[in-house]
């Protein structure tokens, strides 16, 4: 489907913005009227540098407080729009928003409006302008689509018709499905945003919060799928305010929109099939959810101490590289790889994560078409190449087929001394990945994550650490076979990566691999004792478990499912783990002890004198 996106999502000047949405693919731009007041181009010169671009301006905006005005001060609304209409026309723009009255309407009468509507049709008429009415959520009298509606109808102008704006309409918890009773070709425009589940008042919500789809909560595939079926043809418009895109990089954030509205097509065409037509919505490649993760990557320019705290975790030692520096260690279905190739200066970092899939090259083209920006990595004669993408937040998300037994690079990693180290069967593969995200990234890398890999948004929440509020929001398949979650780093880290990121491994009995792994000398993350007091306050646990717990640091989570116990190790670099055991249907992460993780990782850190 055609894409426009609003100037105001992006930072920087108009021409930089126009430049921006062109390079990122976009067919066509909404000029947002500040933007182009500010601008020291003529409006000749901005629609002759669209077209160079090959962007059409689809819609100017906003045009405020044009109706339920008094007779007396509509005089002056039809002043201004007249010099508007004569702007539009210099800017070769035939659709202009016209929002409802926040602050000069007096009249709160449907009729009275539409009279002035009709009234404002007349004069765009010769113009070739369109007026598209939009109910702005918090409108003094109309506030609703569906009034916005009646009034365009009583307004009964062919240059009269709305314009539906995702966040107007959902943040106010309105039915979208009466948008199918209005006729296709009065929906003049659409407007798509996302946000949050935000408590607060709807107009700081939409000027500050609002997101790109795919990053919040709305369901905007079914509200696609209803302007759809009413039989819109106008393109897929983004109109995001958003303090952090303000910011941003605006190409980046320009890809990442556009990102967002392939996204969004996908899942308005797998929603409604019966909508399929030539320039309807069209699907990625279809792809299942990752089954689960081939191996994780720490990337050091010295990982030796990464290789101890393996081996005492009961991983075995599975081979060198022959043609790198690089070694596999393996514990039943959990793979680590050290890469000390081209690591120089790095600590010890979560460099790389593999994704198992059922269909790597379905897979790796749905992540082209979403643009994922693919990693070179050099591989050699006889070498499995596997596709690979760079995440926003730098790790490199790598593609391999699922099948029996082991994936086939394993055997790249040869060794004399391999299997060193006995392995006995106490984790049972990889249960999660935390990533660290830089704060201006975070929205990016959940639509990322969840776009890419058709995975979707789970649980989000804030856990207190003594650096900072850790925004945490966890990324999963519907099974959990694969869960990330991401946590923005605090300002504290002057880079993300020093903000430790974690792979958590899989036990069926973490108490017996706390145990055989302090027998192998893991210093395990020291809980403090207030922790295990709290906990034998707030659950009814034998007391005999508490003490071991509080021998070997192990932490305790209860939900309506089951119940949870891990330990963590200490950080190497940028890099820790920790060991889990889900027990009966536990599905969190046991996010309670968050809070005293970072604090104990916090308090160590400084005893080490690393803070
Ligand atoms: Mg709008
Ligand atoms: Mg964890």
């Amino acid at each position: 489907m055609r894409t426009s996106i609003a100037t105001v999502c992006l930072s920087g000047t108009l021409t930089q913005k126009l430049h921006a949405c062109a390079e990122a693919g976009f067919d066509g731009v909404e000029i947002f009227e500040p933007d182009l007041v500010a601008a020291p181009e003529s409006p000749e010169e901005i629609a002759a540098l669209a077209h160079r671009l090959g962007l059409s301006l689809d819609l100017y905006q906003p045009f405020r407080d044009a109706e339920g005005v008094s007779d007396e001060s509509f005089a002056a609304v039809l002043h201004r729009a007249r010099s508007k209409f004569r702007l539009m026309r210099r800017l070769g723009i035939d659709t202009m928003l016209v929002c409802s009255n926040v602050a000069t309407a007096t009249v709160d009468d449907d009729e009275h409006s539409a009279a002035q509507l009709r009234r404002l049709g007349d004069e765009a008429a010769p113009y070739g302008v369109r007026l598209a009415f939009e109910a702005l959520a918090w409108g003094r009298y109309v506030d609703d689509y569906r009034r916005a509606w009646r009034i365009t109808e009583l307004a009964d102008h062919p240059n009269v018709g709305v314009c539906l704006d995702s966040f107007h309409i959902l943040s106010r918890g309105h039915d979208p499905a009466a948008i199918e009773d209005i006729p296709g070709e009065k929906i003049f425009f659409l407007q798509l945003a996302d946000a949050p589940a935000l408590t607060m008042d709807v107009l700081s919500w939409s000027r500050h919060h609002r997101l790109f789809p795919g990053e919040g909560a709305f369901d905007l595939s079914r509200f696609v799928g209803h302007v759809l079926a009413a039989g819109y043809r106008g393109p897929l418009s983004l109109e995001v305010f958003n303090d952090t895109f303000r910011q941003t990089d605006v190409l980046r954030t320009a890809q990442q929109a556009k990102r967002s509205l392939r996204w969004l097509e996908d899942q308005v065409a797998r929603r409604s099939g019966r909508l399929s037509r030539p320039g309807g919505p069209e699907r990625l490649p279809d792809v299942d959810q990752p089954t689960g993760f081939d191996f994780v990557e720490v990337k050091a320019e010295d990982a030796g101490e990464v290789d101890t705290l393996l081996r005492q975790l009961g991983f075995t030692f599975r081979g060198r590289h022959r043609s790198k520096p690089v070694r596999l260690w393996a514990h039943g279905p959990a793979r680590v790889v050290c890469n000390e190739n081209l690591a120089r200066e790095w600590p010890p970092t979560l460099a790389a994560v593999g994704f198992e899939v059922t269909d790597p090259k379905a897979a790796t083209q749905r992540a082209g078409e979403l643009e994922a920006p693919p990693v070179f990595r050099r591989t050699y004669a006889g070498e499995q190449p596997l596709p690979a993408f760079r995440a926003p937040d730098g790790t490199e998300v790598f593609l391999s087929g699922a099948g029996d037994g082991e994936p086939a690079w394993v055997a790249e990693f040869e060794s004399d001394d391999a299997g060193v180290g006995a392995e006995e069967p106490l984790l049972t593969g990889i249960d999660h990945v935390n990533l660290a995200e830089p704060w201006q990234s975070f929205d990016e890398a959940v639509l990322f994550y969840s776009s890419v890999l058709a995975l979707r948004s789970g649980s989000s929440q804030d856990v207190a650490a003594p650096t900072g509020l850790v925004r945490s929001q966890v990324i999963r398949g519907e099974n959990g076979a694969v869960r990330l979650a991401l946590n923005v780093a605090p300002l504290a880290y002057d880079h993300p990566r020093g903000f430790p990121q974690h792979v958590a491994f899989a036990s069926s009995d973490v108490m017996l691999a706390a145990r055989t792994a302090r027998a192998r000398g893991l210093r395990s993350l020291p809980i403090p004792g207030n922790y295990y007091d709290d906990l034998a306050a707030r659950f009814d646990l034998p007391a005999g478990l508490v003490e071991e717990m509080r021998e070997l640091g192990v932490l305790y989570d209860r939900d309506e499912n089951g119940d949870f116990l891990h330990f963590y190790t200490e950080t190497i670099g940028g890099v820790f783990f920790e060991v889990t055991q889900r027990r009966g249907g536990y599905d969190g992460y046991g996010a309670p002890n968050a809070a005293v993780r970072l604090a104990a990782q916090h308090v160590h850190d400084q005893r080490l004198g690393r803070r």
